[in-house]
């Protein structure tokens, strides 16, 4: 089968690998239909992530149709359209019984990591019956690629952590994907305001499109100051960090209001420093996670109704074959205009 494969920092291909094979009775094959590109795996491209090893086939999102399945699986069966979980949740551990499935001791963030993923024609999924999710026919297929990732981490990293209230004033630091989910689904709670930032003028303009009420260009002037303004000059109850460098995680430091809430969703890999001096009398929490995908089945219904729209986030298609000119695609979003990217197996 084709499939794309890490080769090690600024290397990958699309090469002929074998087929996978159930290795456990709770493990599941699928045929995977839609696939797409997450930030993180340019981070992997770049070498940020040490787990994922060269030679692993990269990829954690996607739906498919399920080949084969163990023994011990008795939920799905061949033939059943399935929803791919980024998480993979064993859902009998500590962490697991505590809703945590992000650190199942088995599981967690493994598929396109430890494990192989979903950019190849079949994905063997381990704890099959805990990590997919059925599709409901005559679903939007595409759209619900959204809910294999970044609608559960924009919504329970960025918008349940971050504590989204009716009425409450929201700045999002960072209108990619992930942004752009939180942005989304912040408005299940009608806060009053919700403020984007970012350096992409395009970016920005679809982040007004998705229901926006301003935004910040921090390319140039003062964003503090430009939030402050827009905040009656005290700042946000919320503020959900997005992109995952220092300066974004100290700019929701400086906009944040007493009280408030810095809610981090991107993937840090270096320090950040900690303003103490400025916050410690602010009566602020700060939180960090890794999604669980617990929000998955309300999404999913969500998404299915139509309230939720995932399919807006989806501005590219390419064939499984035409990978490595997706993957150029994502990376140039700046150029392309790139959000999401489906690729067809
Ligand atoms: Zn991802
Ligand atoms: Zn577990």
């Amino acid at each position: 089968m084709k499939a794309l494969v890490y080769h090690g920092p600024g290397s990958k291909s699309l090469d002929d690998r074998p087929m996978p094979k159930l290795l456990s009775a709770t493990d599941a094959i699928v045929k995977v239909t839609r696939t797409t590109i997450c930030g993180t795996d340019l981070h992997i491209l770049k070498g940020d992530v040490p787990t994922c090893e060269p030679g692993r086939i990269l990829g954690h999102e996607g739906v498919g149709v399920i080949e084969q399945v163990g023994a011990a699986v008795s939920t799905f069966k061949p033939g059943d359209h399935v929803l791919i979980s980024c998480i993979t949740s064993c859902g009998k551990c500590d962490y697991c019984r505590r809703g945590m499935y992000s650190h199942c001791t088995t599981g967690g963030w493994i598929l396109g990591n430890k494990i192989d993923g979903t950019q190849a024609e079949y994905v063997r999924i381990p704890h099959a019956e805990t990590s997919l999710y059925p599709i409901p026919a005559g679903a939007d297929e595409d759209a619900l690629v959204m809910l294999s990732d970044i609608l559960p981490t924009g919504f329970e990293c960025g918008v349940l952590n971050g504590k989204v209230q009716p009425g409450s004033t929201v700045a999002i630091v960072g209108s990619g994907p992930i942004g752009l989910a939180a942005l989304l689904t912040a408005q299940f709670y009608a806060p009053a305001q919700i403020i984007m930032i970012d350096r992409d003028a395009n970016r920005l303009e679809v982040a007004r499109t998705f229901g926006a009420t301003a935004c910040v260009n921090n390319a140039s002037g003062d964003p503090v100051a430009e939030i402050k303004k827009l905040t009656g000059g005290i700042g946000v109850d919320c503020a959900i960090e997005a992109v995952g460098v220092p300066a974004s995680f100290e700019l929701c430091q400086s906009i944040i209001a007493p009280g408030g809430t810095i809610a981090n969703v991107g993937v840090h890999g270096v320090k950040v420093d900690l303003h103490m001096e400025s916050l410690w009398d602010r009566n602020i929490t700060i939180t960090t996670r890794l999604v669980d995908t617990v929000s998955t089945p309300m999404l999913l219904k969500t998404v299915r109704s139509g309230r939720l729209e995932a399919g807006k986030l989806i501005t590219h298609h390419f064939a499984l074959n035409d990978v490595l000119n997706a993957y150029e695609t994502f990376a140039q979003a700046a150029d392309t205009r790139a959000l999401k990217v489906i690729i067809e197996a």
